[in-house]
């Protein structure tokens, strides 16, 4: 059989919906933030970056750096094992205090990646509470929705941010039966923030527990950068409380923060975390040194919050239409993926602007856009700069405008 026909036949489907996604090959500069040099052909050319997740450059906050550079010379590369078989360092069993800390919560549990956290405790919750059911956000992250099915738990979707929805279907449920109410903070694509105190609410009155996935927020809301939860004092009323190391905090890594019980139950049951050689201490210890800085200083979170309001305020006034949310996420719809696709190299090619295209299947088709997230290293002049060259591209395009009220 031939095989290579079977993946073209598929990958063509994709390339002729416009959906097929290609890599810009970036070289990232310490210290350049959010410059980058763009590798395309023979060319090399600086470009700035407006779609990092890298949400506070702490990726390369000198802070981070030195604790990297320290961990390596005294650890070395890796972590040469599984966390029960060698692999746990003092630098993850620090974190692990420190991300327990940070949430309020007795204790916390490392993953590879804020994917593997997902999928492995919603997995291992679902399969070995008998009878549990997992109620999910109609909008969850495809790493919540592989966990759910892979426990074969029975599964209930309610609507998006509504907690009154999430009351219809559990009423509906048997009280006996363990439920967990999965969804998230900050919705990476739209931006939109759940109500968690109204959903809290809700899942206390039918005795459901919480998880909520705060991979957009950790590092950029709360005093202390404990996400939203901290930020609207609900700590303590979220059961399980998921973030990555790999956004705001610029590194890598995913992690959950609950109770001392619950984490033991995952420590001891989950595959994904049992079967798979521990993070570098060198990561860990970057991530420690971020989350130490990112608890104490705020001004970055300040600045971001800035420039992104500076944004929309340009887009306003130029009439590029922008999804209205209250987080550091600038949706520009597009509507269309090949239309996304041509805006987006045209910024590249252009404008030195680089910016990935979203589209089908990462949002809805039709939905297609342009993701913006500033950063406090995004200078008026950098925005200033891109709405110029988003305003002669609608000009050029046709692109309906949007008048906003002065
Ligand atoms: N949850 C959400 C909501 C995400 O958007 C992502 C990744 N974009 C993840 C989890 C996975 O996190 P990580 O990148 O650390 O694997």
């Amino acid at each position: 059989m031939d095989f290579d026909t079977l993946f073209d036949a598929q990958l063509n489907e994709l390339r002729e919906a416009g959906n097929y996604r290609y890599f810009a090959d970036l070289e990232r500069e310490a210290g350049n933030f959010p410059h980058a040099v763009h590798r395309g052909g023979e060319m090399a050319r600086d470009v700035t970056v407006w779609c990092s997740n890298d949400y506070l450059g702490q990726g390369q906050n000198p802070v981070v750096l030195e604790a990297m550079q320290a961990a390596l010379a005294r650890y070395g590369a890796g972590a040469g094992g599984t966390r029960n078989i060698s692999g746990t360092t003092h630098a993850h069993i620090e974190l692990e205090r420190e991300l327990a800390d940070w949430h309020g919560k007795e204790a916390a549990l490392l993953f590879s990646s804020g994917y593997v956290s997902n999928w492995a405790t919603l997995s291992t919750l679902g399969a070995r509470l008998p009878g549990s059911v997992i109620l999910s956000d109609a909008m969850n992250h495809a790493s919540m929705i592989e966990g759910v099915r892979h426990s074969r738990a029975e599964k209930v979707i309610w609507q998006h941010n509504d907690p009154e929805d999430l009351d219809r279907h559990l009423s509906a449920l048997d009280p006996a039966r363990p439920r967990i109410v999965a969804f998230e903070s900050v919705y990476s694509m739209d931006g939109d923030i759940a109500p968690i105190a109204e959903i809290c609410e809700v899942a206390e009155r039918h005795g459901a527990m919480t998880y909520l996935d705060e991979v957009h927020a950790v590092g950029l809301y709360g005093p202390r950068g404990g996400g939203v939860a901290e930020e609207r004092g609900l700590m303590d009323r979220v059961t399980v409380i998921e973030g990555t190391l790999g956004k705001a905090v610029g590194v890598m890594g995913g992690y959950i923060a609950a109770s001392a019980s619950l984490v033991d139950f995952i420590r001891s049951f989950a595959s994904g975390f049992i079967f798979t050689t521990a993070l570098p201490p060198v990561l860990a210890a970057g991530a420690t040194a971020s989350i130490r800085y990112l608890k104490h200083s705020n001004e970055e979170r300040l600045s971001q919050r800035a420039q992104v309001a500076y944004l929309r305020r340009k887009l306003d006034l130029a009439g590029i239409p922008h999804m209205a949310n209250e987080s550091h996420i600038v949706p520009v719809m597009i509507g269309d993926a090949e239309k996304c696709r041509r805006l987006s190299d045209w910024l590249l090619d252009h404008h030195g602007i680089y910016v990935q295209p979203i589209n089908y299947p990462t949002v809805p088709r039709g939905t297609e856009r342009l993701r913006f997230t500033p950063s406090p290293y995004h200078t008026h002049a950098h925005i200033d700069a891109l709405v110029d060259a988003l305003s002669e591209l609608w000009s050029q395009c046709a692109l309906s405008r949007v008048s906003v009220a002065a």
